[in-house]
């Protein structure tokens, strides 16, 4: 099965937080590492996170899919 997960390219990243603004569910600010990080969960918000990469002034957060495994 495979699951698409937000990725933001931490390199390019200025910790702008205008992603957080438009998907505070998805996005955070790590204070500890001084990075974003995008929120574990099950499934993402399409259109939330879609307009954040259209938002995102450094273009730096695309989709990533991966296989997963249900484990029980
Ligand atoms: S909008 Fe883009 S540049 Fe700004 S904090 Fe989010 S990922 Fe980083």
């Amino acid at each position: 099965m495979m699951k698409k997960i937000p990725s933001i390219d931490l390199g390019r990243c200025t910790e702008c937080k205008g992603c957080i603004e438009i998907a505070p569910t998805v996005f955070c600010y790590n204070v500890s590492t001084g990075l974003m990080e995008v929120i574990e969960q099950d499934e993402y918000p399409e259109d939330i996170v879609d307009e954040a990469i259209k938002d995102c002034p450094e273009d730096c957060i695309s989709w990533e899919e991966c296989s997963w495994t249900i484990v029980k």
